[in-house]
């Protein structure tokens, strides 16, 4: 089940996963579209659809395991994982760094893909790649819903997203949408919570 980009974007109309207004995006950049991707998992059948397509796709990979950062990556590595018919852990921060807590354990070897749902400039990641492999583990993978570096990120293994889009971002001193004094830029994002 290939979906192409007019559906996927009708299911995120749908769920209200697009957010138009004023942003302030987790690089400190602004813009007038949000992916707000926690709107998708809201809704269990329209995040099953999605994840589906995406599993589809990642099947070749042959994982064993699914490890996605906290907070975002969460419910779509486990929907992810649970359509490959594998295990997921998530990783948290602990003192600023990526880790694994609450018994999860990789093993040496293990075939792992990392699962986020919106990459940007790819951050958290290659945090999670890292721990990984510093656990021994191989990244076959990576995959989002959404990918809003436009291709533009490198993981070094290859890279699945369901939607690739590009969204405008400016620097704050050189942001229209502040220069025109209409609304305050919010940030809806995740990073920094507790
Ligand atoms: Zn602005």
């Amino acid at each position: 089940m290939a979906l192409t980009d007019e559906q996927i974007l009708q299911v995120f109309k749908k769920t209200e996963g697009i957010l138009h207004g004023h942003f302030v995006l987790t690089s400190g950049r602004h813009s007038d579209t949000y992916m707000q991707c926690a709107k998708l998992f809201v809704h269990p059948e329209e995040s099953a659809y999605l994840c589906g397509a995406l599993a589809e796709k990642l099947r070749e990979f042959n994982a064993e395991i699914v490890v996605s950062p906290a907070v975002g990556g969460i419910i779509m590595g486990y929907e992810v994982a649970r359509q490959l018919g594998v295990p997921n852990f998530f990783a948290e921060r602990e003192g600023g760094s990526m880790t694994l807590r609450r018994g999860f354990a990789l093993k040496a070897g293990m075939r792992v893909i990392v699962v986020e749902d919106v990459v940007t400039t790819g951050g958290s990641v290659k945090e999670v790649m890292e721990l990984c492999r510093n656990a021994g583990a191989e990244i076959v993978a990576v995959a989002s819903v959404v990918d809003r570096s436009g291709g533009q990120v490198d993981f070094g293994v290859p890279y699945c997203a369901l939607l690739s889009m590009e969204v405008k971002s400016y620097e704050a001193s050189e942001c229209p949408l502040c220069r025109e004094g209409k609304t305050p830029a919010v940030k809806p994002g995740s990073r920094g919570l507790k």
